[in-house]
């Protein structure tokens, strides 16, 4: 089985690029020198000595010795928390405006929902000088203030999607159409493993840094390079694609996907996708969302914003086609409760989305000597008062 993308866009049965015919032009320009840029050792050169020297990596790779006790095997917790800006999006966004620098282009633009993609871009071109803008829904601006104001405290505009829910996919659309209008000068910054083909795999491709590491951090540290395990949150997918990459061929490495199950699969307010998803296409590509009876996409719902996603990208549409990884539905109730356990047993606050990840390990059969990595895909202080208003701590 192959989990990697094909010649024509494909995983499996997913992915593609479905996309309006005013937007092939910039698709394909993007498709035809991604790879190319990409592989060109000055390119590598460059994009290795900002991810070590602006973004801290490589990212540690740290036993976490109370959690294990806790659950009864060898848990490590590969730290994307540690990251500049406090999550993984920074590696996908350092790579897109170095390719965007190389494609000749003079401005950015991004969407974002609850905003740690839009803060994630507005950082890398403040630090290369290139224009931002970033689409929000205008109800997200403001139930999203603080990012709204680091955007523009980092020099981005951001302007408000008005129409539909007001909410991600109204400022997707606006993103893609603005793209349209300026066919030659920009370039979109799409934040996760989701979007026309070439995105899925480009993005995949910038966060495979995180298991590129964790083979030799694994090899320093167990004597292996291979985990039993490997635990990631799944909001469109680019954390979860980033850790399993360089393990994803092989099936002695058993992948896991925390789903945010909302307030329960049967709720009415869930974003768990693979369990309510059919397929049909979101963001340009093929794959699993949540869709009424006639194809609308359902509104999501999670307690963390990063998982508030109707669908998944096409390649873990494919994982899961193809029972490559497991799916686990993670409530927001569990998840907080997750969140807490770290911060009590380890003294790290992680994001909601990462505590997911970590809230699935209570749903797995573990033995003592099994070895997990769990990728704490951010840290919690944007999640702070989500905390205070949930207690019980
Ligand atoms: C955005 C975000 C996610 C979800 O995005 P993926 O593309 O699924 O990784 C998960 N964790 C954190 C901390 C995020 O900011």
């Amino acid at each position: 089985m192959q989990y990697k993308v094909d010649k024509n866009g494909y995983y499996g049965n997913f992915g593609g690029a479905f996309i309006p015919e005013m937007l092939y032009p910039n698709v394909e320009e993007l498709r035809q020198n991604y790879l190319a840029i990409m592989e060109d050792p000055s390119f590598q050169q460059e994009f290795k000595a900002l991810l070590s020297d602006y973004v801290g990596r490589p990212s540690p790779l740290y036993l976490a010795q109370r959690l294990s006790e806790h659950f009864g095997a060898r848990v490590y917790l590969k730290r994307e928390d540690l990251n500049h800006t406090g999550a993984h999006k920074i590696n996908n966004t350092i790579g897109q405006i170095l390719l965007a620098q190389r494609l000749g282009k003079k401005r950015i633009i991004a969407e974002t929902g609850a905003g740690q993609h839009g803060v994630a871009t507005a950082t890398v071109c403040a630090l290369m000088g290139i224009d931002c803008v970033v689409y929000m829904g205008e109800v997200d601006i403001h139930r999203q203030k603080p990012n709204v104001e680091r955007m523009k405290l980092l020099g981005a505009k951001v302007v408000p999607a008005l129409s539909g829910s007001k909410t991600l996919k109204d400022a997707t659309n606006e993103a893609m159409r603005h793209w349209i209008n300026n066919p030659v000068d920009t370039h979109y910054i799409i934040g996760s493993v989701v979007g026309p083909h070439p995105y899925p795999d480009m993005v995949a491709r910038f966060q495979s840094v995180i298991s590129e590491e964790m083979i030799w951090q694994l090899e320093e540290k167990e004597g292996r390079k291979s985990p039993d395990y490997i635990v990631a949150c799944v909001g469109g997918g680019s954390n979860a694609a980033g850790s399993y990459y360089h393990y994803m061929d092989d099936p002695a490495v058993k992948l896991v996907a925390a789903e945010a199950g909302g307030e329960g699969i049967k709720s009415g307010k869930s974003a768990a996708t693979t369990f309510l998803g059919k397929p049909g296409v979101l963001h340009g590509s093929k794959t699993l969302l949540m869709q009424t009876q006639d194809g609308q996409v359902v509104e999501p719902h999670s307690i963390s914003a990063g998982l508030d996603y109707p669908g998944i990208g096409p390649l873990h549409a494919h994982l899961f086609d193809a029972g490559r990884a497991r799916f686990i539905s993670i409530t927001d109730a569990e998840a907080m409760k997750a969140g807490i356990l770290l911060c009590k047993l380890e003294g790290i606050i992680p994001a909601i989305e990462s505590a997911h990840a970590i809230a699935a390990l209570n749903k797995m059969e573990l033995a003592d000597a099994d070895v997990l990595v769990i990728n704490l895909s951010g840290r919690g202080d944007k999640d702070l008062e989500t905390y205070i208003k949930w207690g019980g701590y």
